[in-house]
């Protein structure tokens, strides 16, 4: 008795081990694929964020659909979707929503008269140097402006850095309909040059594509600023 008690005991606690430290592997195997999965997520959920972000803040995106610019659309068809694989089933509710959403603030139609009469100006010369002015930003909703700032906040990580490229609803010159922004960069080398004729100038050292009416049309455009900077908050 004595002598096989112990055995057994041990041969017990050896399966129970065995048995245990299989569950913890599946576990850690399952724990780590999911851990994986979630990273996977995440990334593309960043991604997802970055993108918006950088479409509308940094350098516009020069292929976006050019909903209605008040310029020749060139071809408003050449949206993202594939021509070869557009189903009738997707297409009629996307073009809706391009057309109705992005086109007021993707022209000068919500843009203070003053800016949008020097900018319709400087539109028509810089077309007749060849030079096409695409507008990516112009008015923006409250709502809008801080959608971006939210997303701009999660891109750079704080609101301080956020705030150097969109700025909170409340100082938000796009929100008044007094700036705005354009594309591609051979309109932006063009409207940085030419702009002081009709008193639209570049505001910022970091955005090239950000205009605003600053000067008396013919006169020098005031030193560029290095960023936005919101005030308080
Ligand atoms: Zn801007």
């Amino acid at each position: 008795m004595r002598n096989d008690l112990p055995p057994r005991r041990t041969g017990a606690v050896r399966t129970r081990l065995l048995s245990v430290t299989g569950v913890v592997l599946v576990g850690a195997v399952i724990g780590s694929l999911l851990l994986w999965h979630a990273q996977l997520g995440e990334m593309f959920g960043l991604a997802a964020d970055k993108e918006p972000v950088v479409s509308s803040v940094s350098a516009p995106a020069v292929g976006a659909p050019v909903a209605e610019t008040t310029l020749a659309t060139p071809t408003p068809t050449r949206s993202p979707s594939n021509p070869s694989r557009t189903p009738t089933t997707t297409k009629p509710p996307k073009k809706k929503t391009v057309k109705t959403t992005p086109s007021r603030e993707e022209s000068i139609d919500g843009l203070s008269p003053k800016l949008k009469a020097r900018l319709t100006k400087a539109i028509a010369a810089a077309k007749a140097d060849g030079v096409t002015i695409r507008i990516t930003s112009g008015r923006r909703s409250a709502a809008k402006q801080q959608r971006l700032l939210n997303e701009a906040i999660k891109k750079y990580g704080s609101y301080k850095v956020a705030t150097r490229w969109v700025l909170p609803p409340k100082y938000s010159a796009h929100v008044l309909g007094k700036a705005v922004d354009i594309g591609p960069t051979a309109a932006m080398t063009w409207l940085n040059q030419n702009g002081w004729r009709y008193g639209v100038c570049r505001r910022y050292d970091n955005e090239p594509w950000h205009f605003e009416a600053l000067t008396a049309p013919g006169t020098k455009c005031p030193p560029r600023e290095p960023h936005a900077v919101a005030k308080a908050d």
